[in-house]
């Protein structure tokens, strides 16, 4: 199975905030979407960072309440792990595992194309077991 797979049945909508856009604006976007995480782009095509609900209690934990009117440049991780629609979903689990994040932004041709949760990898796998479960059933069931 490929990002790609899990990307055609989830479609390619992918939520950005600007770097300069406040934690408050961003908070409103996540519980507008009802996702755990937002893409930072100024443009909506490159990647200037990532940040989460993670992001924002360990920040608000840190910092205080005056965090909401900081620029979520503050607080997102600049440097983003991203894949390719080609990549094999079994590594990406196995990265997002290793480096404890759940999210990964999709890029292809330099441009954001999607983006897959721990959630979309689950079911993903899930649905690659019922599969498989039914394939031998189906052989068990036919077999003299
Ligand atoms: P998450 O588990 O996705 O809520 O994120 C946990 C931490 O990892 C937060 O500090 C995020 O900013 C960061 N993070 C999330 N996704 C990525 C990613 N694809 N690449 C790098 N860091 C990330």
């Amino acid at each position: 199975m490929r990002i790609r797979d899990i990307l055609r049945r989830k479609g390619d909508a992918v939520a950005t905030v600007r770097p300069e856009a406040t934690v408050r604006q961003l908070l409103s976007v996540l519980a507008e979407h009802n996702i755990g995480a937002v893409v930072v782009s100024p443009d909506g095509a490159s990647i200037a960072g990532i940040a989460s609900e993670r992001d924002v209690v360990r920040s608000l934990h840190e910092r205080g309440a005056a965090l909401l009117d900081r620029p979520v440049s503050d607080i997102m991780t600049a440097e983003v792990r991203s894949c390719g629609p080609a990549d094999k979903v079994e590594d990406l689990r196995l990265a997002m595992t290793e480096h404890r994040f759940r999210h990964v932004p999709v890029v292809e041709d330099g441009r954001l194309t999607g983006i897959v949760s721990i959630g979309d990898v689950v079911k993903s796998a899930i649905d690659e077991l019922e599969s498989e479960r039914e394939h031998l059933v189906d052989y068990i069931q036919r077999a003299p």
